[in-house]
């Protein structure tokens, strides 16, 4: 068996007062391989951060609480774990990078000191060693002057740096599975492009799968292997990288492709989407993309289009493709 992580039928639901519930994350399914770079990408509100953060068990609850489904990490069941095993999971085997990374560095404590912290805990290194380890991580992940670097504060470094740092601190467990959920999206165009060579490097270097969590096109093409199209917490699309571009099925992903900038276009002509994601406790009773989707029909107001295997590992949320495919849930 060569998947590492396999989440079926997780129902992640929010209740936000009145009885009203969010229904942020609603019947998601999908296996990420060893090894492997899975994109997960949407708009925000699409469900994407949810996704991880139940991946991790660091949902709130209240008022969110996972309703239904199960998250398995080679096997084990991460949804029947106690606290205590979970945050052993959470510290050597998934590691995690976000958008800002100074709000996941502590503002008070060197680089060093956070790194060799981290190592002590989940490695059970002795302070010497740990941090010796932590200069050679530095070093890893491009910093010429790893001893200089370990001294400074986050606040010395520039976000590209900072992001460098919490890639170190992320591998230097050595994890199964690394979650990133927009870990350039703060950063600028050149620097963006480091960093996801940096993440793909690591990935090879560690053996670690990625589950790549973001709303760029862009990034997508240049680091997955496979993705998923997320929307209105459901997943509408998935299919291996190439698949996706070049046969492109559910016209939220057409829709999503358009919004990636090109050279030859003036990027102030760039489009957006018309229309929002429908707030999560405000699904349409049929297809939920059907108020901004272009080809909508008298029958996806009526009913929920289900996910389809139309191709070989390309499936479709779409009543376009009803009679294409066999139903895989
Ligand atoms: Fe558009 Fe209908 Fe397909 Fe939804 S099911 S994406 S509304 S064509
Ligand atoms: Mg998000």
């Amino acid at each position: 068996n060569d998947q590492l992580l396999e989440v079926k039928g997780l129902k992640t639901y929010f209740h936000i007062g009145k009885g009203k519930i969010a229904k942020a994350v609603d019947d998601v399914s999908f296996a990420i391989k060893k090894g492997e770079t899975v994109a997960l990408v949407g708009e925000s509100g699409s469900g994407k951060s949810i996704t991880s953060l139940s991946i991790m068990r660091l949902i709130p609850s209240p008022p969110g609480e996972i309703v239904e489904g199960s998250i398995s990490l080679e096997g084990r069941d991460l949804l029947s774990l106690s606290e205590d095993d979970m945050t052993k999971v959470r510290g050597n085997e998934i590691g995690m990078i976000f958008q800002e990374p100074m709000t996941s560095l502590d503002p008070v404590f060197t680089i060093g000191n956070q790194i060799v912290e981290s190592l002590m805990k989940h490695q059970k290194l002795k302070k010497k060693e740990a941090y010796e380890k932590a200069v050679d991580l530095l070093k890893i992940v491009g910093f010429a002057r790893a001893e200089k670097i370990i001294k400074e504060y986050p606040h010395q470094l520039s976000g590209g740096m900072r992001q460098r740092v919490m890639i170190a601190i992320a591998m230097s467990n050595n994890p199964k599975l690394l979650i990133a959920d927009e870990p350039t999206t703060a950063l600028d165009v050149t620097v963006q492009a480091q960093i996801l060579n940096l993440m793909i490097d690591m990935k090879e270097q560690f053996g670690s799968s990625i589950l790549l969590i973001t709303h760029d096109m862009g990034v997508v093409a240049e680091t997955a292997d496979r993705v998923l199209v997320m929307y209105g917490g459901q997943i509408v699309e998935e299919a291996p990288v190439r698949d996706l571009f070049l046969k492109t099925k559910h016209p939220y992903t057409t829709a999503l492709l358009r919004t990636i900038p090109n050279i030859d276009v003036d990027l102030k002509r760039l489009e957006s989407i018309p229309g929002n994601v429908p707030p999560a406790h405000l699904f349409p009773k049929g297809c939920r993309f059907a108020a901004r989707c272009t080809h909508a029909m008298a029958k996806c107001l009526e009913e929920i289009p289900r996910l389809l295997e139309i191709e070989n590992n390309h499936k479709v949320r779409c009543h376009l493709y009803a009679s294409e495919g066999g139903a895989v849930e």
